[in-house]
């Protein structure tokens, strides 16, 4: 059954469910759900609510779920696939107010959150503990945001992604229904796990309301090295070796040249502008990590590595994170007036030296697009940043082709059309190549969950826009 518009009388309804100062339909309130950091077009929704307790949250989706009207999630709007784009309209579920820490467990290395905490800011919080949340996307996200697209970033080589420091999730599902899935202990072999399907399933399947997350120690020392290379094949085979030598890198971050020269000129590091890993290492002593660095050194040397900067203070090293985190910002200023998209497919790390020359090598066919070549080279995540005037079709037409053709090497090469980004709008076109069959056990669970199709809808499952 299709999906309906708000009416008069569902605007009142939803009104009176919440104060009123949390439900709006003001322009700029819609217009500022309407649009993620993609390029997806915007698509505005018809009300925003700011919920504050699950209850409510259940008390709209009942209604909404009555009324086949489509509800999206929201949490800080960073995502780059236009996961968050109510594309049907409707009601959009902002978790702004529900940003509180509910209860740091620091016997249990674990802390309980409403969905809309930023996950920077727990990890501020929970600085005098000597424990943090390790995943890092990077940009502003909300804890929501990171479970619906099990997000990660630089120290996932090390530390994993968001899915591994998930163990509880309080959910609402699409006709009200509140549950509770897994549990506090540290392990569980009790049935099926429920837990990892919302993981990743981008609002699909349920709302979050409350997580409980697992945290890691914050490492005593800290350990850094920037390599430059002849080549980024001759980077990706020394990533290769600094894994298989025992070595555990916190992040091993792959820079293409025209990444460097960015960084160069915009924090003055005078690094030699040659393919280059950014290495970062944590450990219990300096001692221990001066004798990592060696090996890792004495690695980057035997693949020619041209400059070996080592460094174990801490300053220089977080300056080098910063500016890591920051490259996104640096493409977009040296091409204003440019749209950008970010091409993001990972790979089985032994084949990440033939994904980045060919992702590299077709960039460098398209004619009038500027491409910056990175990535978690330790997780065999690759990114491409393609920009190109906004009106140049023909631009467009190739960097369109060029996705393709980088997300089927990718494939080929037994990897995934998504990295870390999700599926959103943008990577749904390539869900029945890289699924096949279980395309269909997906869409089933779907249905079994939202039977009625109002979350998130017209994502994920390409035929069902
Ligand atoms: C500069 C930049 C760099 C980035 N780097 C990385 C990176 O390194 N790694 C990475 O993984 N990502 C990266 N991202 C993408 C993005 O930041 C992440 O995907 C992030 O997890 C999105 O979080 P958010 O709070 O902005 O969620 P949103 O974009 O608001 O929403 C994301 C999805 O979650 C759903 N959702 C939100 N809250 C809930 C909830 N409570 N319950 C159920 N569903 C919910 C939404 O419906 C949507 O489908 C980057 C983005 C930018 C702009």
């Amino acid at each position: 059954m299709p999906l309906n518009h708000l009416n008069q009388q569902d605007h009142r309804y939803l009104a009176s469910l919440v104060a009123p100062e949390r439900c709006s339909t003001g322009e700029s309130i819609l217009n500022t759900h309407s649009r993620d950091q993609s390029r997806h077009p915007a698509v505005r929704p018809e009300v925003v609510i700011w919920p504050e307790t699950k209850e409510e949250i259940a008390a709209i989706l009942k209604y909404a779920d009555e009324k086949r009207l489509p509800v999206t999630a929201w949490g800080a709007g960073s995502s780059l696939e236009g996961n968050p784009i109510p594309l049907c309209g409707g009601i959009v579920l902002s978790f702004a107010r529900m940003n509180r820490i509910v209860n740091i467990r620091e016997s249990d290395f674990q802390i309980d959150v409403q969905p809309g905490v930023i996950y920077k800011e727990m990890n501020h919080e929970l600085r005098h503990t000597g424990l943090f949340f390790p995943p890092d996307p990077g940009a502003g996200a909300t804890i929501g945001g990171m479970i619906a697209n099990n997000a990660s970033g630089t120290r996932t080589v090390r530390y994993g992604s968001t899915k591994d420091y998930v163990q509880r999730l309080t959910v609402v599902l699409a006709g009200g229904e509140i549950i509770d899935i897994g549990n506090r202990a540290s392990k569980s072999s009790s049935g099926l796990d429920l837990l990892h399907l919302f993981v990743g399933s981008e609002g699909m399947l349920g709302v979050v309301t409350e997580a409980t997350l697992r945290l890691a120690g914050i490492p005593e020392e800290f350990a850094w090295a920037v390599a430059t290379f002849p080549s980024v094949e001759a980077a990706s085979r020394a990533v290769l070796d600094t894994i298989r030598s025992g070595i555990d890198p916190a992040a091993l971050e792959l820079l293409a040249p025209e990444c460097v020269e960015l960084i160069n000129r915009a924090r003055n590091f005078g690094l030699i502008c040659s393919p280059s890993l950014f290495i970062e290492l944590h450990g219990p002593t300096r001692q221990r990590l001066a004798d990592d660095l060696r090996i890792v050194e004495e690695i980057c040397r035997n693949e020619a590595c041209a400059e070996f900067r080592p460094g174990l203070d801490r300053a220089e090293r977080d300056r080098f994170v910063e500016a890591r985190h920051a490259l996104g910002e640096m493409i977009a200023q040296a091409h204003t007036g440019q749209k950008r998209v970010v091409i993001d497919v990972a790979v089985p790390i032994s084949t990440y030296p033939e994904m980045i020359a060919f992702a590299r090598q077709e960039a460098q066919k398209a004619a009038s697009v500027t491409a910056y070549t990175f990535g978690h080279a330790g997780d065999g995540n690759i990114h491409m940043v393609v920009g190109a005037q906004g009106d140049d079709v023909q631009a467009w037409h190739a960097i369109e082709g060029l996705n393709e053709r980088v997300v089927a090497k990718a494939l080929h090469l037994g990897g995934t059309a998504t990295g870390e980004h999700g599926v959103g709008i943008g990577k749904m076109k390539f869900m029945p190549a890289e699924h096949g069959a279980s395309l269909e056990w997906m869409r089933k669970i779907k249905q079994l969950f939202d039977p009625n199709g109002i979350l998130n809808p017209g994502k994920m499952f390409p035929s069902q826009r």
